[in-house]
């Protein structure tokens, strides 16, 4: 699954260049000239991360980044503040409105990269591209493969997705809407009886491996994907 990456810049010039490197990557950008025309994006979908500059004609970046802090739907958010400033207190000061790290301009794409797949890494690791394994799964989200002890396991899209969200996000309990949130994005109106018909999927093409039970029911809460 390809991260969508919300850049938020107002000089076209950088706009485009950031984006030009982002869908180089292999991510997909999505452009915003201002605050309003990115809460206008966000509040459609939740990107899976932001690139912020921090002078915006209308709400600085630090503003926009505490805004987004402050709502529970996009607390957790991946954001970088993208910064003409090389002064550590603005460094502090971008770090303390919650964003995860900080690029001063001009970048070296390398750099840009960089840090936005640590960033992604850290915080979203269910939009990162590399290979995961637990329990005898790999999961190669770059090659779209799972495969359960070194042989192939044939998944439809959305297990694959509930997967890979499982094997990023071990021994901890989800709720059905807690699934839907992260797996199915927000704003998409399915039943949470949706997230059953997909786990019995799930179980029923890692049963024949005998990795079924890794997909762990847990009475009155949602689900778990436990090695133990
Ligand atoms: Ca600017």
């Amino acid at each position: 699954m390809d991260a969508t990456i919300l850049l938020v810049e107002d000089e076209p010039a950088i706009l485009e260049l950031l984006a030009i490197n982002v869908t180089q990557s292999g991510y997909r950008a999505i452009r915003a000239h201002d605050a309003a025309a990115a809460l206008g994006h966000i509040s459609r979908a939740l990107p899976d991360l932001i690139l912020l500059d921090w002078m915006l004609p209308d709400v600085s970046g630090v503003e926009l980044a505490r805004r987004l802090r402050a709502d529970p739907r996009t607390r957790d958010i991946p954001i970088i503040m993208l910064t003409a400033r090389a002064d550590e207190r603005d460094k502090v000061l971008g770090l303390e409105s919650g964003a995860d790290d900080y690029i001063t301009k001009p970048f070296s794409p390398r750099e840009l990269k960089a840090r936005i797949r640590a960033v992604l890494r850290r915080r979203a690791p269910q939009a990162s591209d590399e290979t995961v394994s637990a329990g005898g799964l790999e999961l190669s989200p770059a090659m779209h493969r799972i495969s359960a002890n070194g042989a192939v396991v044939d998944l439809g899209p959305t297990e694959f997705r509930l997967l890979h969200f499982f094997m990023t996000h071990g021994e901890r309990v989800y709720s059905r809407s807690q699934l839907l949130n992260h797996v199915w994005g927000d704003h998409v109106f399915v039943e949470e009886r949706t997230v059953d018909v997909h786990i019995r999927r799930l179980r029923q093409a890692l049963e024949p491996s005998g990795h079924d039970g890794l997909i762990q029911t847990v009475r009155g809460s949602g689900y778990r994907f436990s090695c133990s």
